[in-house]
């Protein structure tokens, strides 16, 4: 058996059209009624043509599809459906992940979906593919999924500056938690959020002090930056009382994976990585890779094209 999952235009409209007539006429029926069973051929290969889609076939037979829909840096993916014979053997999974592939070709940020409330497990697949709910309108919920973004650091004035620029994007309630080794970069890239937010005080590595609230000098949030390097336990992140000032501040905890997820839904995760991985180098001065991943909804349409 061999599965394609190919790009696909207007040539492909009859294929796509079976798809959804077969996968959606076997759900059960919905109030308001899906729209994707007004579907003809014609309004299919329209769509097609604009945007394009996907079809996934096994042996020459259309087994699943969707539409795209590009909306500046989003793609949507519409009527998404795998036919009924085909579910649960991994169709659905293949489509996602071609559409990934083709939106990161594209350069989009995020991918969205509607999704129905009243049919959870199309809910649960969407939340197991890393989308969020980021809105709901009735019984439509959209689900949105924001990629990472990934850049290189090649010094430490790069660092400084990425984080200067990423503090333009920032606002009171952010949270971002840091993961890298000793030295890797964080407390630089720290540096440069604090003096993009123009705060007072240096920031440093905290060594006896855990967490330091550095104050706006501009009336804009304070930066609090924590270390959470010799804390072992999330009670003991508790204790650093990080809510207290979550709401009105910048929150930054280096070494906070596995224990500072708690703090918010909304996040982002920030991973700095050595490349070169030789700790015995005399050189000050190596490249970083960095990826930012942005967790919930609060990261949709961050304009994250200034980070370069
Ligand atoms: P961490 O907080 O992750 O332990 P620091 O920011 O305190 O790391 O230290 C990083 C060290 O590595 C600094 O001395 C910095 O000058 C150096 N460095 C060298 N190259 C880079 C780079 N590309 N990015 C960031 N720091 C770098
Ligand atoms: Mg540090």
């Amino acid at each position: 058996m061999s599965r394609t999952t190919t790009v696909v235009g207007p040539e492909a409209a009859a294929d796509v059209l079976g798809v959804i007539q077969a996968a959606f006429g076997a759900r059960p029926p919905l109030d308001p009624p899906a729209p994707a069973l007004l579907e003809t051929l014609e309004s299919v290969a329209t769509a097609l043509a604009t945007d394009g889609g996907l079809l996934l076939t096994e042996d020459g037979v259309a087994l699943g599809s969707l539409i795209f829909r590009r909306e500046g840096d989003t793609l949507v993916l519409r009527r998404f459906g795998v036919v009924p014979t085909a579910q649960g053997s991994g169709v659905a999974g293949d489509l996602v992940r071609a559409a990934e592939e083709h939106a990161l070709s594209l350069g989009i940020t995020a991918l969205r979906v509607v999704a129905r409330v009243e049919l959870p497990a199309s809910v649960a697949f969407w939340d197991h593919n890393g989308f969020v709910q980021a809105g709901r309108e009735g019984e439509t919920l959209h689900m949105v999924k924001v990629f990472p973004i990934r850049l290189e650091l090649p010094t430490p004035e790069a660092a400084h500056t990425f984080g200067q620029r990423l503090a333009a994007l920032l606002r009171a309630g952010d949270l971002l938690i840091l993961t890298g080794d000793l030295g890797a970069g964080k407390t630089t890239f720290t540096k440069g959020i604090g003096a993009g937010l123009q705060v007072r005080g240096e920031v440093t590595s905290p060594t006896f002090i855990i967490a330091r609230v550095h104050p706006s000098l501009v009336g804009g949030p304070a930066l609090v930056h924590a270390d959470a390097y010799r804390l072992g336990s999330i009670d003991e992140i508790d204790d650093l009382d990080l809510e207290m000032t979550l709401a009105e501040a910048v929150t930054v905890v280096e070494w906070g994976a596995g224990l500072a997820e708690g703090l918010a839904d909304d996040r982002l995760e920030i991973d700095i990585v050595r490349t070169l991985g030789d700790v015995s180098s005399v050189e000050d001065t190596d490249v970083r890779q960095v990826v930012v991943r942005p967790i919930g909804k609060r990261w949709l349409d961050t304009p994250w094209h200034t980070l370069t």
